[in-house]
C-alpha cells in the first residue's frame, strides 16, 4: 500500500479537523474520515441564526495573521466580508468609561505614561530576550529552546536554543513582574481574560504570548480585526463543503482500539478499520459534562502514559448568552468591563457583543467565566442571573434569552507541568499507538492556532 492511500481517521469537525483533512488532500493524502459527534461542523465556530442573520455563540474575530485561516479562505474562495469590530468600555456599575484616554483620566496620567513605556519595553524584550517566543506550538519551549515554523505567511521551519523561553512556563502575571513590565496586563488582559482565557495569575505566560504575540496585541488594540459576515462558522461549512471527503455528522464513536498496527473505531455501532487516527477532539475531560461530551480516555484504549498525561489537562468554564433586548434597552456598541475581569468578579458579565452596526433587532451575546484554578466552580444558573443583572446595571436589561452554551474552552496545563516538558512528552507520543494529538490543546484554542497546528502536524508526520 503506498503511503498516500493510508487511511486516516479525524475525530472531530471543528477547525483542526476540518483543516487536518484540507492539508492532508492538499498533500495528496485523499482517503481520510472526518467524524462529527454534532450535527454540524465548525465545533467552537458555531454561528446560528436569528432574523435573517446569523449571530456569534463562539469564536468572533480574527487578526492578519491569521495565516493558516487565510490557507482555508483561499482554498474557498471566500473572505472576511464582516461587519467592523468597535467597542467601549465600563465600569461595573455601568458608566461609560475612557480607560486608556489621558484626558479622561488626568489622575491616572503617571500610570498611563508608564504603562506605554512599559510597552514599548516589551516589544523589544519579546523581539531579543524572548526571542522565538511566538512559534505556533509549545516544542522545547520547557528546554530551553524554540521549534516549528515562523510566523509568516510561508512559514519557513525555525529552531534554535533560547534559555530565557523557560520563563514561558511561569504564569503570566509573574512573567511581566520579573521582567518589570506588571502594566502591560491592562492591555493584554481584554483579549485574553474577557475571552475566557483565564486569569493571569494561572495561566503560564507560554498560552499568553503564543496567542497574544506582540502584533496581534496591537492589532486588537487598533481594532484591525477580521470578522465573517456569515459567522466564523460560515469559513468551516465552506470548508467542509469543498473537501473531497465531507465530515460525516451525528458520528458517535463508542470505542478506538489500536492493535497491530491498525485502529479499529466502533462508529453507531459499526466498526471501522483505519492505519492512523488524529484525535482533534478532548482529550482528557476532568469533571462530568451536562452535554454528555467526554474525553478520548473514556473512548480509547488509553495507555498508562496518556493517562498520566492528559489527566494533568484543565479547561476554562466560560458562558455564553444569546439575549434580546427592548429596542431601547439596546447597547449602541459592545462593551468591555475591566473591573469584572479579577477573580474577585469571577462570575460577573466582562464583556457583552453587539455584532451589526445599523440594527437593535439584533442578538446581543454575554460572557463570563465560572472558575479559577484556586475556586471550586460556580454553579452555571448563578453565574446565569449573575450575568443579567449585570445587564441591568449597565442599563441593557435582556427581555429574553435565545441561546446559551457553557463551553468546553481553552484546555491547557499548569505552569508546573508546563514546565516539567509536557508539551515534549506529548510531541515524543505523537505516532506512537498510530495516534495523533492535534486541536486546542496542543497550540492554543483559538481558530488559527489549532488549523496552524494541524497544517504543522501534516507537515512533520505525513
Ligand atoms: C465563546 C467563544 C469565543 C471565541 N472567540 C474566538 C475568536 O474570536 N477568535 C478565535 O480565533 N477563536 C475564538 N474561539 C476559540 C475557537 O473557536 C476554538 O479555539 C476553535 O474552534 C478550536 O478548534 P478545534 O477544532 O480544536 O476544537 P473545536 O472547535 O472544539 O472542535 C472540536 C470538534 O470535535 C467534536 N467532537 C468532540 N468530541 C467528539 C467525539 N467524541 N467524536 C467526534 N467528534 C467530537 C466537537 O463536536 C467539535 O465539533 C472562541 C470560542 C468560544 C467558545
Amino acid at each position: 500500500m503506498a503511503d498516500k492511500d493510508m487511511r486516516i481517521c479525524i475525530i472531530g469537525g471543528g477547525p483542526a479537523g476540518l483543516s487536518a483533512g484540507m492539508y492532508l488532500e492538499q498533500k495528496g493524502y485523499e482517503n481520510y474520515t472526518i467524524l462529527e459527534r454534532l450535527d454540524r461542523v465548525g465545533g467552537k465556530c458555531w454561528s446560528p441564526t436569528y432574523n435573517g442573520k446569523r449571530y456569534e455563540m463562539g469564536a468572533i474575530m480574527g487578526v492578519p495573521s491569521y495565516y493558516a485561516v487565510h490557507d482555508v479562505e483561499e482554498f474557498c474562495g471566500i473572505t472576511h466580508d464582516g461587519p467592523k469590530l468597535n467597542r467601549n468600555y465600563k465600569d461595573k456599575n455601568g458608566k461609560v468609561i475612557e480607560p486608556f484616554e489621558p484626558k479622561k483620566n488626568i489622575l491616572k496620567i503617571p500610570r498611563l505614561l508608564k504603562m506605554k513605556k512599559q510597552l514599548k519595553e516589551f516589544g523589544e524584550l519579546l523581539e531579543t530576550k524572548y526571542y522565538g517566543y511566538d512559534i505556533n506550538g509549545h516544542r522545547g519551549v520547557a528546554e530551553g529552546r524554540y521549534e516549528g515554523f515562523a510566523c509568516t505567511p510561508d512559514r519557513e521551519p525555525v529552531s534554535g536554543e533560547n534559555p530565557n523561553l523557560k520563563d514561558l512556563a511561569l504564569p503570566f502575571k509573574e512573567f511581566c513582574r520579573i521582567n518589570g513590565v506588571d502594566l502591560v496586563q491592562d492591555v493584554w488582559i481584554g483579549p485574553f481574560t474577557a475571552f475566557g482565557y483565564g486569569y493571569f495569575d494561572e495561566i503560564p505566560a507560554g498560552y499568553v504570548l503564543k496567542y497574544l504575540d506582540f502584533q496581534t496585541t496591537m492589532n486588537f488594540v487598533k481594532v484591525n480585526l477580521w470578522t465573517w459576515e456569515q459567522g466564523t462558522q460560515y469559513i468551516w461549512e465552506c470548508l467542509d463543503a469543498k473537501l473531497k471527503n465531507h465530515a460525516r455528522l451525528n458520528s458517535h464513536i463508542e470505542k478506538v482500539e489500536r492493535k497491530d498496527g491498525k485502529v479499529y473505531v466502533t462508529v453507531n455501532g459499526v466498526v471501522e478499520e483505519y492505519d492512523k487516527i488524529i484525535v482533534t477532539a478532548p482529550l482528557y475531560i476532568p469533571n462530568k459534562r451536562y452535554d454528555g461530551q467526554v474525553g478520548m480516555v473514556d473512548y480509547f484504549d488509553t495507555r498508562d502514559d496518556e493517562m498520566e498525561l492528559f489527566s494533568k489537562i484543565d479547561y476554562e468554564r466560560y458562558d455564553v448568552q444569546a439575549v434580546l433586548t427592548k429596542p431601547e434597552d439596546h447597547p449602541e456598541i459592545s462593551y468591555y468591563v475591566f473591573d469584572n475581569m479579577t477573580k474577585e468578579r469571577l462570575g460577573h458579565l466582562m464583556v457583552y457583543y453587539r455584532r451589526w452596526k445599523e440594527t437593535v433587532d439584533q442578538v446581543i451575546t454575554t460572557y463570563a467565566l465560572r472558575k479559577h484554578k484556586d475556586t471550586l466552580e460556580i454553579p452555571y444558573e448563578e453565574v446565569r442571573k449573575t450575568v443579567q443583572d449585570d445587564l441591568k446595571t449597565m442599563g441593557n436589561p435582556a427581555s429574553e434569552v435565545i441561546n446559551e452554551w457553557s463551553v468546553y474552552y481553552f484546555p491547557h496545563v499548569f505552569s508546573a507541568d508546563y514546565a516539567a516538558g509536557w508539551y515534549d512528552k506529548v510531541e515524543a507520543m505523537q505516532g506512537k499507538y498510530d495516534t495523533y494529538y492535534a486541536g486546542e490543546i496542543m497550540a492554543f484554542g483559538d481558530m488559527d492556532e489549532t488549523a496552524e497546528y494541524s497544517r504543522e502536524l501534516v507537515e512533520r508526520f505525513f
